[in-house]
Order: structure tokens, then sequence, then C-alpha cells
């Protein structure tokens, strides 16, 4: 099947159904734009599993507070185009921003607790804006796998709970991050630093991995590896910390020693990139 691109919610909504009722699995997968080998990860995945590929590229308003990047967010529809059809992608939805909001919606989603601590002190409005964004679009693609980085963990953890909660007809899968070779883990935003920038964008990575070898070590006091990796980005100049937190994986908080599943994650400031990163560790028994 070669690639068809609609802007249109009647049409994806058209090509699911018939394909759901042919028998065929629909894979999902929701981005930004501006895509990546990250992004090609995904669509991958679905390709491997799925019958019918769907992927969403819509720069989503709701998720972007003011003063936020909005308007410099990068777009290249037109490459996009050829990452999905290289992919093996069928649907590409791109809609403009009245065909998703053709007023501003007085329904919102808000997912409490995994959304509250990290990106969201920082981003106090970012998830309600995802979560709204990635129920309706659940609701246009229908009943389906969506595929979903492990880059933004906590994100993957706001659309899981939110996907349980309300009893959404879709699998939530989780995907490894792609990095570059010097670590640093892929991302639109990446295009905002300058070279020097670039040069020591890999610490934040590097912070990650050193706090779970200090978990993998058998520390478990978060503020100790929170400090020893907060320690690491200080070496990098250019870098200014938002925050660098030990947490339970599936929680993101830490009420005591960490134990069982732990993931890492920090948010850096390089002039006007905003980097996030996290790693995973199992902290020993
Ligand atoms: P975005 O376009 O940034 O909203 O991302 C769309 C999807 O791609 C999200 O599920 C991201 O977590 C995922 N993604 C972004 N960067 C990466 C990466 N480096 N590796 C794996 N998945 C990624």
């Amino acid at each position: 099947m070669t690639l068809e691109s609609t802007g249109s919610i009647a049409r994806v909504r058209e090509v699911t159904d018939r394909a759901r009722a042919a028998g065929r699995r629909v894979g999902f997968v929701p981005t930004m734009g501006y895509l990546h080998a990250g992004h090609a990860s995904l669509v991958a995945a679905a390709r491997a599993h799925d019958d019918l590929v769907v992927v969403s590229i819509f720069v989503n308003p709701l998720q972007f507070a003011p003063g936020e990047d909005l308007d410099a967010y990068p777009r290249d529809l037109e490459r996009d185009l050829a990452v999905c059809a290289e992919e093996g992608a069928d649907l590409v939805f791109a809609p403009p921003v009245e065909e998703m909001y053709p007023r501003p919606p007085s329904t919102t989603v808000t997912v409490s607790g995994v959304s509250e601590p990290l990106e969201g002190r920082s981003r106090p409005t970012h998830f309600a804006g995802v979560a709204t964004v990635v129920a309706k679009l659940f609701a246009i693609v229908g009943p389906c796998r969506a595929y979903f980085g492990e880059k933004d963990w906590q994100q993957l953890r706001v659309v899981q709970t939110m996907a349980a909660d309300l009893s959404l007809p879709v699998e939530v899968v989780g995907c490894p991050i792609v990095r570059e070779p010097d670590g640093l883990a892929l991302s639109s935003r990446n295009v905002y630093l300058s070279d020097e920038e670039r040069a020591q964008a890999p610490v934040l990575h590097r912070a990650l991995r050193h706090g779970a070898e200090l978990v993998a070590g058998g520390e478990t006091d978060p503020g100790r590896v929170e400090a020893a990796m907060a320690a690491v980005i200080g070496e990098a100049p250019l870098a200014t910390l938002d925050y660098v937190a030990a947490v339970q994986a599936d929680s993101l908080t830490a009420d005591g020693p960490l134990h069982g599943e732990v993931r890492l994650l920090g948010a850096v400031r390089f002039g006007r990139a905003r980097l996030i990163d996290n790693v995973g560790v199992t902290a020993p028994a």
C-alpha cells in the first residue's frame, strides 16, 4: 500500500474502521513531526506488529505554555512524509489546528499523580495538553496499539495511566530511546543547539548513566544519587540544570529507599534548547 496523507478526521476514521472490519490490526504513532530516527523506530515497531500503520503529525498548541517554543517548533511535512514512506507507514494524519480544535475545547483531560512531579512542576499545563490531544487522537484512530518513546518516560506513564483509567481501547507500548553515538537522545529540539552546546549536550546522558551505576552498585538514597548526577551536569559550563531525579519508575516518586525498577530523569537547558532524558535501572535485591 502506498502512503496516504490526510488532514481529515473523517478520513482517518474511514480507513481505520475499514481495516479493523477486515480483521486487520491498527498501529498508531503520534508525533509532532520533524521526524528523526527515534520516531522512525516507533513506526518500524508498528510496522513489525500491525497491519495498518497510522502516523499523526500535529504540533499541539495545547501542550505549549505562553512563551514556550510553539511558533519556533521545527516543521518539515515533506521530509516527514518521506520518512513515513521509507518506514512503510500507510496513513499520515497531519491535521490543521482548526480540524483538531474548531474552537477552544471546554473538555480537557488531566491525569493526577504521575503528571505532577518533574516535568509537571517545570511545565504545569503541559501534561493536560498532552493527555487531551492523545485522548482525542485515540478517539479518532479507534482501537489500536499506540507506540510511544521511553524518551518521554513521564509522558508514557501519563498516557498509560489515562488509557487504563478511562478504559480506552488502546494498548500503549513503550519503545527504547534512540541516541546519537555520543549518548545524546535524538530530539526534534536538538536543532536549537549551537555547535558548542551540542558538544556539551551529552552531559545529561552521562549524568543519568552515572546515577544508574550508583543505583546498580547498591546506593538507595535518592538524594545522594541526585546530588551525584547534578555534580556531573555542573561540569558542563553551558548547561543550566532544571532537575535531576532518582525515582520509582512507575510512580515517578521516591518515598523511601530506591528499590525494584528505578528511573533516573533529568532536564537541562542549553541556551534556547531544553533537553530531557532518562535511564532505567533495576536496584539490586
Ligand atoms: P514528539 O514528536 O517529540 O512529540 O515525539 C513523538 C514520539 O516519539 C513520542 O512518543 C516520543 O517519546 C518519541 N521519541 C522522541 N524522541 C525519541 C527518541 N530519541 N527515541 C525514541 N523515541 C523518541
